[in-house]
């Protein structure tokens, strides 16, 4: 652990919704901060009025609360050094800026566009090894500037690089050490004629002054990094250690974005994966926690996450593995669990239980126990379940499963003999349920797979439900009974 308390913070833009590159980001951060014992920031960057919303913003906090990535400060929890809303901050940018510009490290730039887009031009046809801005206003006498001014003449501020500043090395925990020239330096705008700032410098006003020691982002974000040092520099403030992570790709080696698929963090959670096994997933993009372990769960990532195990290559979402990953959480939960957090809300949210639903205990766990190993996704709850959340008047009857399995010769006497034998059933449990079916395919000198179909279609209503002993036992004898009489009616 660094000896200063680590602080890092996730800055998302609400110019859309939270997308899985920015989540990925965010679980970096927050893992970063609890495995270091340190504090982990939201900050809204909420700078670019066209595009930001408030919408935006609730939609990218409610998906952080889904990931569960808690933040230690920000918005609706406050903290020493808000306001978290960059939008909030915009006089902490303007006394910044004019700091720096009186003691001399930023001047007013008058330069209109034209003028900046002839000098441009002309740098390229001399073929200057320096093309950025061609410090026109550098050295402007301060009275002439300050009379431009009052006679409300538009000026930008820019930062005054050092003239002997040399090339800026970037201290980079993902990609080692990386140098920008010198003469790719131009005196950059720090406040528009608006009085707005821009990125670089809102950002670097807020890291300094929120003490963040590690700036993990993007590496779209790499190459403003060597201006934000200036800034750093001119503020006097430290430098904190950046960490760029790659960008993540779809299959075909392109940038992940909508030709591949869900890019919202949203989308995925309302097609039913578990929090849990998506941050797994997502943390692996580009992190591992010793090259082969897959299931990492989130206490575990809360205390082993590192920076040097963040690799530097781009990251390839494969839905396959995100799937996997999610079958695993699924398979690895309790019965309980799963029904506590799984089962029931589906079952709730589809009418099939209603409030102050009170079930047996050992009723829930043995439904949990049969509907559970047959879940991929929180929606399959309620297919799985449905036969036993019917009656034997509104279970739906599958057509295809009653052509195959019971609108054939010799099933009538099958249901009739099935009938008789669950009747005699002592104790309605599954095993004693599946004792009595067992009996009945020599008694009738059939197949048993014929046998169980007919039954099976009978009492669910179609071919692929659950084991039928368990699910019988959950449907409850009379019902089931009742079941084969109205089926009794399809069979021949
Ligand atoms: N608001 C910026 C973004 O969303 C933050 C970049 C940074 O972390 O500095 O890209």
């Amino acid at each position: 652990m660094s000896e200063t308390p680590v602080r890092v913070r996730f800055a998302p833009s609400p110019t859309g919704k939270l997308h899985v590159g920015g989540a990925r980001t965010a679980i970096y951060n927050w893992a970063f901060a609890r495995a270091n014992h340190g504090t982990f920031i939201l900050r809204i960057d909420d700078t670019d009025p066209e595009r930001s919303t408030e919408e935006n913003t609730q939609i990218i906090l409610r998906a952080m609360r889904w990931l569960g990535l808690d933040w230690d400060e920000g918005p609706e929890v406050g903290g020493d050094f808000g306001p978290y809303k960059q939008t909030e901050r915009a006089q902490l940018y303007r006394d910044a800026a004019q700091r720096l510009w009186d003691e001399g490290k930023a001047y007013p730039c008058f330069c209109t566009p034209e003028q900046l887009a002839a000098d441009r031009e002309a740098a390229q046809a001399r073929k200057d090894p320096f093309q950025g801005y061609q410090r026109r206003c550098r050295d402007l006498d301060p009275a002439e500037a300050r009379a431009r001014i009052e006679a409300g003449e538009p000026y930008v501020l820019r930062i005054k690089v050092p003239e002997d500043r040399g090339d800026v090395v970037v201290r980079d925990a993902v990609h080692g050490d990386v140098t920008f020239a010198a003469r790719e330096l131009d005196d950059f705008v720090i406040q528009r004629t608006d009085g707005t700032p821009t990125y670089n410098f809102a950002t670097v006003v807020d890291d300094a002054m929120m003490g963040i020691t590690h700036v993990i982002r993007g590496d779209d974000h790499l190459s403003n990094t060597p201006r934000q040092v200036i800034v750093y520099e001119a503020l006097g403030a430290p430098v904190p250690t950046f960490a760029h992570i790659s960008m993540i790709l779809g299959a075909d080696g392109k940038k992940l974005s909508k030709r591949h698929g869900a890019t919202n963090v949203e989308e995925y959670r309302d097609a039913g994966y578990l929090s849990d096994a998506f941050v797994n997933y997502l943390a692996l993009l580009g992190w591992s926690l010793d090259g082969e372990t897959t299931i990492i769960p989130r206490d575990v990532l809360a205390r082993e996450f590192s920076l040097d195990h963040v690799s530097k290559n781009p990251a390839t979402f494969d839905p396959k593995k995100l799937d996997w990953i999610q079958a695993e959480y699924i398979r690895s939960m309790s019965d309980a669990d799963f029904a506590d957090q799984v089962m029931l809300p589906e079952l709730h949210e589809a009418g099939l239980v209603c409030d102050g639903f009170e079930a047996d205990e050992a009723w829930v766990d043995a439904l949990a126990a049969i509907v559970k190993p047959r879940t991929k996704f929180p929606a399959d709850v309620v297919t799985v379940a449905a036969p036993v959340f019917a009656t034997a008047e509104t279970l739906a009857y599958d057509e295809k499963s009653v052509e195959k399995g019971l609108a054939k010769e010799g099933m009538g006497a099958v249901l009739d003999a099935a009938r008789a034998a669950l009747f005699g059933v002592d104790e309605w449990a599954p095993a004693a349920i599946d004792a009595a079916l067992e009996t009945l395919p020599e008694a009738l000198d059939m197949k048993k797979r014929l046998v169980f179909q007919a039954v099976r279609v009978a009492v669910c209503g179609n071919m692929v439900s659950p084991p039928l002993g368990e699910t019988m036992a959950l449907v409850g004898r009379e019902d089931c009974l009742a079941r084969i009489d109205r089926a009794r009616g399809m069979a021949l």
